[in-house]
């Protein structure tokens, strides 16, 4: 299922930011995405639709995407929970793709969202007819797909009936999430390849956190498995504020240095990448975690921007 070209999906301004304690200033976030679309991304979680007091971080959605560049080659991505979300969403008239999230067990699902997991199916499937009848896309990613904070190891069969209930929404995309990076690569890869055949013709995503430091080699599992669409944010800032010990994403720039070294075209620009990392960190006042940006540049020619 090898392939030779891969979709980013840049999440630093939503999942990199939401668990970030110092708040981010909305400048700070819309200069963030306009590095991230310098270094080529065209698409983009640029904010989350949350009740601001669960979320203060996210509380400058609206004001987020009245700053967002009009591109008509970049697809802004929305995540939101519930209805009220979706409409928030819509409202801004900048948002493309609504992010719905869906929950693989009740215990989770209640801390992160206030549903039962099949509570949480069902507002997806809301969110992804609400999408639709806006003229919007809408995707919806299974979280704690790979393991739950709270209630352990997650029966593949679980997220394998999810899938085929959140299918039948007809979602432009369904993600796998390992919100709290316990996953290893011989599970990413039956995973992967399981909820592919069950839900073809519509695309796999995934999205990995390098919790225990296996986010790499699962991003590569997922590849092989035939995920076309891979979610990183820049500098692997990232984490959930529901999820006990939640730790980064896979950072952007390792993925595209390890992708790209594999032959595994990404589209983005490495070095734009590290100088974003570079500004991110100078934004958080700390190193980030993503290990390439603190590497020296390889090959020689690729030269720090
Ligand atoms: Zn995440």
């Amino acid at each position: 299922m090898y392939t030779n070209s891969i979709e980013m999906v840049e999440v630093s301004p939503r999942d990199g930011l939401q668990n970030e304690k110092a708040m981010v200033s909305t400048a700070d976030k819309l200069a963030l995405i306009d590095r991230a679309l310098a270094a080529g991304v065209r698409r983009i979680e640029v904010a989350s639709f949350v009740n601001p007091r669960a979320v203060p971080q996210m509380a400058d959605a609206e004001a987020v995407c009245a700053g967002l560049p009009i591109r008509g080659d970049v697809t802004y991505i929305g995540l939101v929970m519930n209805a009220r979300g979706a409409d928030r969403a819509i409202a801004t008239g900048r948002i493309d793709q609504l992010g719905a999230v869906s929950v693989s067990t009740d215990t989770f699902a209640m801390a992160n969202q206030g549903q039962t997991s099949d509570g949480s199916i069902e507002a997806a499937t809301g969110i992804i007819h609400a999408a639709r009848a806006n003229g919007k896309l809408g995707q919806v990613t299974i979280a704690a797909a790979f393991g739950c904070p709270f209630e352990g190891e997650v029966p593949e069969a679980r997220v394998l009936a999810m899938a085929e209930k959140l299918a039948a929404a007809a979602p432009v995309e369904i993600a796998l999430a390992d919100t709290i990076g316990v996953a290893n690569p011989a599970h990413v890869s039956r995973l992967v390849t399981a909820v592919r055949e069950l839900v073809a013709p519509i695309p796999v995503r995934v999205h990995f956190h390098n919790t225990r430091g296996t986010g790499l080699a699962n991003v590569w599992a997922a590849v092989e498995a035939g995920a076309r669409t891979i979610d990183a944010s820049i500098g692997g800032l990232g984490g959930c504020p529901f999820a006990p010990g939640a730790a980064g994403n896979v950072s952007t720039e390792d993925v595209v240095y390890m992708l790209e070294r594999a032959g595994v075209r990404t589209g983005l620009d490495l070095t734009a990448l590290i100088s974003a990392n570079h500004w991110l960190a100078e934004v958080m006042e700390r190193t980030l975690p993503g290990m390439v940006a603190k590497a020296p540049a390889f090959p020689k020619q690729l030269q720090e921007g």
